[in-house]
């Protein structure tokens, strides 16, 4: 695969999805961090983006709700350049009806080089680099030339 530097802006794109069991966590960082994440574009899964925006009244994109095809939602988002950063609390406990889509999630953000915060700490240290405000370069696949050497 061939790679070309495209730049994350300093205005993300932030993708928000909660597990049930995780939504309360999901939330309460939400909270934590209002101020930061109400400077740049949100986007949720369904019921996430219903518990958070009534939670702390921030504006978010809802999309379709997870178990319905919203994780596939946002994977294809992703390869559209229209979502590049990634909050999924997903729960290690339970077994769910959408466990391929959640894996395909995680590989198509692998894919694309996007930052995934999978826990409150991880996403914690993410919010408190001088990074997460400011533009920063990205590594992708340099979709042109995979194009060019699969059609030759
Ligand atoms: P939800 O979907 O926000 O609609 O609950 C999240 C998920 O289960 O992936």
């Amino acid at each position: 695969m061939q790679y070309k530097t495209v730049t994350l802006p300093g205005d993300k794109k932030i993708a928000l999805v909660a597990h049930d069991n995780k939504k309360k966590d999901l939330v309460a960082w939400c909270s934590k961090h209002r101020d930061t994440l109400k400077t740049h574009t949100l986007y949720a899964t369904g019921t996430t983006g219903t518990v958070i925006g009534d939670a702390t009244g921030l504006d978010i994109l809802r999309l379709i709700s997870g178990p319905l095809g919203g994780d596939q939602q946002v994977g294809s988002l992703i390869t559209e350049g229209k979502v590049d950063f990634l909050i999924f609390f997903w729960d290690p406990f339970e077994p769910m009806p959408h466990d391929p889509d959640v894996k395909a999630l995680l590989r198509i953000a692998a894919v694309w080089n996007i930052p995934v915060a999978c826990n409150q700490i991880s996403a914690d240290f993410m919010v408190a680099s001088p990074l997460f405000n400011r533009p920063v370069e990205r590594s992708i696949p340099d979709y042109d030339a995979y194009m060019a050497s699969r059609a030759r």
